[in-house]
């Protein structure tokens, strides 16, 4: 039996064997890596080399030769350390052949032979699950890597693995844990005034629409966002697994915990196309990802680089990003719900003098036009933001707390669940916002008047075929929070009146700066 050992690759949420073969030849003395390895495969060789020595051992004096197959994969990271410490290890005589092929390891090595923490373990311990073998991780990583259910090892150092294999001293199972819960979420019940705001707020968890909000600084838009992952369904085990999948390749997977919330991911816009949406180097997963199942909170929308949004546009209708690189494309998922936030001018005050802006409508106008008519387009809520005004805080604190808005939320989207499990039961649909092509024509108004409203409304606002499906959505999200059949006029008056603002500078800008 040669000596090798199985490890891993990624390309974006894939996870591809590696076998890492390990073959000693006389000659002169050397040690080769080939297969493909990029600069941290290549210098692995000096880390393994160096744990190897700490612990005592010194390489035969042999040509020894490491071979990652197969060998046009593309090999990054430095979780080959392990694999190739121990591929030299059994090729040694050192460690058991027999046992380590049940394994797969990855990990990367230190100088004094302890075990670092690598991203991919969690994608890496399914694989190993499915494939019915072990995962070999560093130990920091067993409570993530437990969440397969296969055996883990996971030793602190290699010296740890070596005396397991050797009997001296057994590893102890890791358990899976959880992330912190965090302590409580910000409450709406923070948030005096604002009625439409919340309203829209409550929408859009129910629904899954994305949303924007435009008004003054200081209105209140990054708490009104802050409370949105507070409304939505916890998450079930299966999308917790998901998400804490995407966290963990990108290596922030925070003491390898599952994570329990639904990610709220606010990146600063001056965040780069990568950042935003993935790629890079590595082809790391962006913020899109990593808020996968949860909400991106993009605060002063216009101030993102063009071409940051742009690249939005796609992932928010697919729920998938493609990132491109040099030999492959990678994708990641990314079903998200949009929040963004805006100021109605650059100025941030439109048409208020006192404020220093006097340049309205036109500031406005300029401003707004930072952003594309095809992203506005996806945007199926706008509300407005005005100023708060000294009365509303002196108001006694509303009653209403987000759990309360919660519990209705849940009770729409039982609706939501149910009514797509029937329509469509080979599709994971759990919203009216991801419902498209055939499930839409069940949506279309019960009454001849509320059929004539949107008609005369989608010519007014010269709505595009997009445009009138999101508004025909929320109001299918309306009618589910009223626990309504059909959808009535006045569910249709209500999703339009969450349009408007895109739709027209002149309308909603005016709508947008003034008190509602
Ligand atoms: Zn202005």
């Amino acid at each position: 039996m040669s000596a090798h050992i199985a490890t891993v690759s990624f390309q974006g949420i894939d996870v591809l064997p590696v076998d890492v073969q390990c073959q000693l030849s006389n000659g002169l003395p050397a040690l080769t890596v080939v297969g493909l390895p990029d600069k941290a495969v290549a210098e692995s060789r000096e880390r393994v080399r160096a744990a190897l020595q700490a612990l005592g051992l010194t390489l035969p004096p042999k040509r020894i030769t490491l071979n990652l197959a197969p060998a046009d994969l593309q090999k990054e990271g430095s979780h080959f350390d392990l694999p190739i410490a121990l591929a030299l290890l059994l090729a040694m005589g050192i460690l058991p052949i027999e046992e380590l092929c049940r394994y797969i390891a990855l990990g990367e090595l230190g100088l004094d032979g302890r075990l670092a923490p690598v991203s991919g373990v969690l994608a890496a311990a399914m694989a190993a699950a499915g494939s019915d073998r072990g995962l070999i991780c560093p130990a920091g990583q067993g409570a993530e890597a437990a969440w397969s259910g296969t055996e883990i090892l996971a030793p602190d150092s290699l010296l740890g693995l070596i005396n397991h294999f050797k009997g001296h001293q057994i590893l102890a199972r890791p358990v899976p844990l959880l992330a912190e819960d965090g302590g409580p979420r910000p409450d709406l019940r923070d948030i005096k005034g604002q009625e439409t705001a919340k309203r829209a707020l409550e929408v859009a968890a129910a629904g899954g629409h994305n949303l924007l909000m435009i008004g003054p600084p200081g209105s209140g838009k990054s708490m009104l966002a802050a409370r949105l992952p507070g409304l939505l369904p916890p998450l079930e085990p299966a999308e917790a697994l998901s998400v804490s999948m995407i966290h963990s390749l990108a290596g922030q997977l925070g003491e390898g915990r599952l994570l329990q919330r639904r990610p709220f991911r606010e990146p600063h816009h001056s965040a780069s196309v990568a950042a935003l949406v993935g790629g890079g180097q590595r082809a790391r997963p962006g913020e899109i990802s990593l808020a996968h199942l949860g909400v991106l909170f993009l605060d002063e929308l216009p101030e993102f680089q063009r071409g940051a949004l742009e690249a939005l546009r796609q992932p928010l209708e697919t729920g998938r990003v493609t990132v491109a690189r040099a030999n492959a494309h990678v994708t990641y998922p990314a079903r998200v719900q949009l929040v963004a936030a805006m100021n109605p001018c650059k100025c941030g005050y439109l048409g208020d003098a006192r404020m220093g802006c006097g340049r309205a409508p036109k500031c406005g106008a300029d401003y707004q036009a930072r952003i594309s008519g095809p992203l506005f387009d996806r945007i199926d809520l706008h509300v407005a933001v005005p100023a708060v005004n000294p009365a509303d805080l002196s108001l006694p604190p509303p009653v209403e707390t987000s759990a309360a808005v919660a519990a209705r939320v849940a009770g729409a989207r039982a609706l939501q669940a149910a009514r797509y499990a029937e329509l469509a039961p080979d599709r994971a649909i759990r919203c009216n916002a991801e419902a498209d092509g055939a499930l839409l024509e069940p949506m279309l108004p019960s009454t001849g008047g509320a059929r004539r409203l949107l008609l005369e409304a989608a010519e007014r606002l010269h709505l595009s075929a997009r445009g009138y499906h999101r508004v025909l959505k929320v109001a299918r999200t309306l009618a589910d929070l009223a626990g309504s059949d059909g959808i009535g006029r006045l569910h249709i008056a209500e999703a339009l009146s969450y349009r408007r603002i895109g739709q027209g500078l002149a309308m909603g800008l005016a709508d947008a700066s003034g008190d509602k």
